[in-house]
């Protein structure tokens, strides 16, 4: 029996997609090459309309090649409000599929393990037979979702309805998940690793058990082999607390880069986004982290045309990037998100598309330059980067290099010379050893 899957979207969907994985090759399905599959999951993606679109077309496309498999649809564009649920289906078949639906189960994001536990009672009740072919995923980037949800309510964001209120794993947990992935990574010492730890709240890690983030790292630390280094996602600004800063700028493990989304540079955006900072706090933050933590990056999510936002909005936006030095910025054009705030209070208000295109070219020439930047004042300075097969790798602080290396994934001492090629919103540099 084989099963395939699908993700859109964040690094919490890639951890959820490989979580989903490793447990169904462990009941000794198979992984399809081809695209023909018994059981297909889907975690999708819901946090702008083209995602969602993308999502549902993806989710199309693939049904109408696999009519007769089970489908698990799961991740953002499934609400948590159960009365919605049929109508994502609606949304999602054409309607002569629809008499099929009951080999489509839609899933919320809170009730994942559901997803295994259907295909488990699948199995038992037909005459396939299950084994542990003990199969391990020999790869070199892990992704280890530790939290869940949000507590936020940003006033465009859909996540918090779709994947309910912030949740941790608990440490032992975790501790457990590295332990494993620790004993692949050290019976390949020839291969270099690094393991994301991911959330959709990151800094959010702990709140509701009771610890925190940066107790968090301080107990996976001793578990990380020498090849290995852990590297954290996006987080919100104001999560950071001085324990934590400690921990990245004092471990030689924990990559010295952090992507904390900022989303506008004006207050006035940033108060109707109902995002927890201004742009004052946020620039001080960031000065602070460049002072405590060496030769970190930083990297950020702006939004482009959220209703109202005007030139001199626009205008503030560009000046807090420079203020702050980013060095990629990643820029998503506004939608309106169903059940948000935005939605319900904002929606009657015309989005200039014009003008969101000319604001995303501004930023993407303005990341490129930043980057390029940031490469530049390295020139000269050693890092050792995790070189993929393909010969692109990363340093710590996030540079994206380019070699003529072809082999297993590795770490090699490598000194930034200058630029490589550039790639829209940012740049590559180039290496000598
Ligand atoms: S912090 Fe805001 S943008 Fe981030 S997931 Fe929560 S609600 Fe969405």
């Amino acid at each position: 029996m084989k099963f395939s899957t699908y993700y859109l979207g964040c690094r919490v969907n890639q951890a959820e997609i490989e979580y989903f994985e490793e447990k169904l090759s462990k009941m000794g399905l198979e992984n399809s090459k081809d695209g023909k599959a018994d059981i297909i999951i889907f975690n999708t993606c819901a946090v702008t309309h083209k995602a969602e679109k993308e999502s549902f077309r993806l989710i199309r496309k693939v049904f109408l090649s696999n009519p007769d498999s089970k489908l698990f649809i799961t991740g953002c564009i499934v609400p948590l409000n159960k009365s919605l649920i049929e109508q994502v289906k609606q949304k999602i078949l054409p309607p002569e599929y629809l008499e099929k639906s009951e080999n489509i189960y839609i899933i919320p994001s809170t009730q994942k393990e559901k997803v295994i536990e259907i295909i488990e009672n699948h199995l038992k009740n037909t005459d396939y037979f299950i084994q542990n072919n003990g199969s391990k995923i020999n790869r070199f980037k892990y992704y280890i979702k530790v939290q869940d949800g949000c507590n936020h309510f940003c006033s465009f964001c859909i996540i918090p309805f779709t994947r309910g209120r912030s949740r941790s794993k608990k440490i032992e947990e975790v501790q457990s998940q590295i332990q494993s992935i620790a004993e692949i990574i050290r019976s390949n010492p020839q291969t270099g690793a690094e393991i994301t730890l991911t959330g959709i709240c990151l800094g959010e890690y702990g709140l509701d058990i009771n610890t925190s983030l940066a107790k968090l790292l301080k107990s996976i630390l001793p578990l990380i082999p020498d090849n290995a280094r852990i590297r954290l996602s996006s987080m919100d600004i104001i999560t950071l607390d001085e324990e934590l800063m400690e921990v990245i700028a004092t471990s030689d493990k924990i990559c010295k880069f952090l992507h904390l989304s900022l989303q506008s540079g004006s207050n006035r955006i940033l108060k109707l986004m109902r995002r927890n900072y201004t742009i004052e706090q946020y620039i001080e933050i960031t000065n602070y982290l460049y002072k405590n933590i060496p030769d970190l990056g930083i990297t950020t999510d702006i939004i482009v045309g959220f209703p109202t936002e005007t030139d001199q909005d626009f205008e503030e936006t560009l000046e807090a990037i420079k203020k702050v030095n980013f060095h990629r910025i990643h820029i998503f054009p506004f939608s309106f998100r169903p059940y948000t705030y935005a939605y319900q209070t904002m929606r009657h208000i015309k989005i200039d598309h014009q003008k969101v295109k000319e604001y995303e070219k501004i930023l993407t020439k303005l990341s490129l330059e930043q980057s390029k930047k940031f490469i530049k004042d390295r020139i000269g300075k050693y890092y050792n980067v995790l070189v993929e097969e393909n010969g692109y790798g990363y340093t710590h602080n996030f540079i994206r290099v380019k070699t003529n290396y072809s082999g297993n994934p590795k770490y090699m001492n490598l000194k930034i010379t200058g630029i490589e090629e550039e790639k829209g919103n940012f740049a590559v540099a180039s290496v000598n050893p």
